[in-house]
């Protein structure tokens, strides 16, 4: 078995064919690895756009590759037949983040037409896999981190790469593999690019339910405990949703404390995520619109 660093360099560009701008490939970078994670093998190709003559200003400053490089490239589908050839099979290819991976398959899809695959068996999200191993050394932020800023968390020295070159930051990569490596650990995370659920689970966005009649929010989590004494606390108007939080005001029976008990759904490809919090209730200044939503909901008017 070998592994593979993939790495890609994308370009935002306006597709015709399809009226909509694409994360377009111009760059396939990778490197192979033996079991003993020792570089065996480079590959490197540039590639040719089909349907644009010019890279974007931000992508050439950041990759060094220009629109004369690009066109100097080959055709995509060139470009793949030869990464398959190079990469070969029994393969667990990674890459910095799945964003890749989903490039890969818009590029696969809209380019290719589904003609072409890149040879990706099983795969392993090595970002995902590298800030795990941050978080047992202590790491708590949950935000994704850039493939430099987690070998400057590890002390990798990165003074001789040419960093957001395809071939650097795969060599970048493995060095941060090799730092972190734990064998039981690295293979719970290694998925079956074959297995249907696999592109569905990478394509699947996270949404917040905004209805709080939505069957999948669970009753009980609308429910709110007083802060300060512990007994469930009555809730005095209906919920809000403003920016991904319901809200709304509650009062503790047992001891008068009046808080607002505000909760978040976001359903996710698995389930649905809840997060919950207790806030100081606002004091009365609002807007008049915000006022008027107030009035009707409070029961004593009528
Ligand atoms: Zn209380």
């Amino acid at each position: 078995m070998k592994y593979i660093m993939l790495d890609l360099e994308w370009d935002s560009a306006y597709y015709p064919p399809e009226k909509q701008f694409i994360n377009q490939i111009l760059q396939i970078g990778a490197v192979k690895l033996n079991e003993r994670l020792e570089i065996i093998d480079t590959f490197e190709e540039t590639i040719r756009s089909d349907f644009s003559k010019r890279v974007t200003g931000r992508f050439a400053k950041l990759t060094g590759i220009t629109s004369e490089i690009m066109r100097n490239g080959i055709p995509l589908h060139e470009a793949v037949k030869r990464y398959n050839e190079w990469a070969g099979k029994d393969t667990i290819t990674m890459t910095w983040s799945d964003s890749d991976l989903y490039s890969i398959k818009r590029n696969e899809e809209m380019l290719l037409h589904d003609q072409l695959h890149f040879a990706i068996e099983r795969y392993l999200d090595l970002q995902k896999f590298v800030q795990g191993e941050m978080r047992l050394t202590g790491y708590t932020d949950k935000n994704q981190i850039s493939l430099a800023g987690a070998a400057e968390y590890f002390g990798i020295d990165t003074e001789d790469l040419v960093l957001h070159t395809a071939g650097d930051d795969s060599r970048l990569s493995v060095a941060l593999l090799k730092h972190c490596y734990q064998p039981e650990r690295f293979a719970a995370l290694v998925r079956d690019t074959a297995d249907p659920e696999f592109y569905k689970r990478l394509r699947f966005k996270p949404y917040p339910l905004s209805n709080i009649k939505d069957p999948l929010i669970q009753k009980e989590k609308l429910i709110f405990q007083c802060d300060r004494c512990g007994q469930t606390a009555v809730r005095c108007n209906a919920w809000k949703y403003h920016n991904r939080w319901f809200a709304a005001n509650f009062k503790c029976p047992a001891c008068g404390r009046k808080f607002n008990g505000r909760v978040s759904f976001i359903k996710t490809y698995d389930n649905v995520k809840v997060r919950r919090k207790i806030c100081e209730c606002k004091p009365k200044k609002r807007t008049v619109v915000e006022k008027q939503d107030d009035v009707q909901s409070v029961p004593e008017k009528v």
